[in-house]
């Protein structure tokens, strides 16, 4: 471990230890779990907290007025308390969803179909996951916006002349872009593009779905207008995400979703809708989850992005380093800033051969186009595996899969 982390005092054994699946075994070994930017695992806090609340204090929120509803409303309107610190908002700005995903389809389907006007385009870049991709071909579809395509560099960065060029004409409304690559680990640099749309009279939404989990955010210094994650990349549960956005956008956005807790007023004739946040969560929230939330904020409060993050970029540096010692093995991106994810190809042996040779062994990556099938075929590949690291990851696991590769590499030798 480095000399910059022992300062800081990052001990991952520590931290390991607050893990409980980490002492699993799989096929008989000790489990090396490098697929953290899929999901990542939890900590007995985020456990603990939503036990607690199913066997203490569960009941419907915003509705009763009985001792259990109200106190398991403080618990849950604390979780946004603590996500609205955790991205330096206000509380009336944040919305809670299912996933980044659900986030970024809520903002084009209530923003996008409302501001944004037939003939106005919305810039995404070459390397979105997905989730930030489909919804606007969708929005492109169904209410005749363009969609324009902003292109990367060969080392994996945005590439500024090409969205300059995109942006030319002056008809971009909204540049919706990923502020780390899930594939290539490049992180965009978000305060320069906000103030770049900006100037071109456009909005700029940010998928935050990896960056959350390895870096402070404080969407005021950036001057995100809309920003999106998930709670379980951030080592809390599945089924709760986050959308932030600027209170005067949610102000004038309709509902995405109708139903109860979402209105103020119902007629057989007429409804009137709720203030933000609560006009975008219609129905029973996913309240044992966002309490979960809530608890793995905590958990990586506790241990501070700024540990988090030089534990991480020690690792990112040592893999980039072992792995380029293994003959055949190319790992994609070389970004200047670059975070924990390692996507490479292995020359003659596929990419789910390489996942699941590794698997034998006990060792966890993912292979595939990692929902960003595009940037993939992009790259000239058709699928890629990929090593993720978060902040339970040591350097041993690192050389576990090197030594690991070195076998995958014996048995197509
Ligand atoms: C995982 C991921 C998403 C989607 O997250 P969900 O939790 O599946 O909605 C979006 N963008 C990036 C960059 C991701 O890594």
């Amino acid at each position: 471990m480095s000399v910059a982390i022992e300062r800081i005092g990052f001990d991952v054994e520590r931290i390991r230890a607050d893990f409980p699946i980490l002492a699993e075994r799989v096929h008989g070994r000790k489990l090396v779990f490098l697929d953290s930017a899929a999901s990542a695992q939890k900590p007995r806090a985020v456990i603990d907290a939503m036990v607690r609340t199913m066997e203490t204090r569960y009941a419907n929120v915003h509705r009763g007025l009985h001792w259990m509803s109200e106190r398991c409303s403080d618990d849950y309107e604390g979780a946004r308390d603590k996500v609205a610190a955790f991205l330096n908002a206000a509380r009336e700005e944040i919305v809670f969803v299912r996933n980044a995903t659900e986030a970024i389809n809520l903002v084009a389907h209530s923003y996008g179909r409302t501001v944004l006007q037939p003939g106005d385009a919305v810039v995404v870049s070459e390397m979105e996951h997905h989730a930030n991709l489909v919804p606007w071909q969708m929005l492109r579809d169904s209410h005749g916006i363009e969609l324009r395509i902003a292109k990367i560099t060969e080392a994996g960065e945005l590439d500024f002349h090409d969205l300059e060029r995109n942006f030319a004409d002056g008809r971009v409304r909204l540049l919706a872009i990923t502020h780390m690559s899930n594939v290539l680990g490049t992180y965009t640099p978000v305060e320069r593009l906000a103030a770049f749309a900006h100037a071109y009279g456009a909005r700029i939404l940010l998928d935050g779905a990896q960056a959350a989990v390895h870096r402070a955010v404080d969407v005021r210094a950036i001057d995100a207008d809309f920003y999106v994650f998930s709670g379980h990349k951030l080592y809390g549960p599945s089924g709760i995400g986050v959308l932030y956005g600027k209170r005067e956008l949610l102000e004038a956005m309709p509902p995405f979703l109708g139903g109860g807790d979402m209105i103020r007023s119902v007629s057989y004739e007429k409804s009137s809708w709720a203030e933000p946040p609560y006009r975008f969560e219609a129905g029973t929230p996913a309240i044992i989850e966002t309490i979960g939330l809530g608890a793995a904020i905590d958990y990586v409060n506790a241990i501070g992005f700024e540990a988090i993050a030089a534990h991480e970029r020690s690792l990112t540096d040592h893999a980039l380093a072992v792995l380029s010692d293994i003959d055949g093995l190319h790992v994609l991106g070389r970004a200047q800033d670059r975070g924990g994810v390692v996507a490479f190809t292995l020359d003659g042996v596929h990419a789910h051969d390489v996942a699941t040779l590794l698997d034998k062994q006990g060792i966890a990556v993912r292979a595939g186009h990692h929902c960003a099938e595009p940037l993939t075929r992009r790259l000239g590949q058709d699928s890629t595996a990929r090593a993720s690291f978060g902040v339970y990851t040591t350097h041993g696991e690192i050389d576990a899969l090197v030594s690991g590769l070195r076998r995958v590499k014996q048995v197509f030798g």
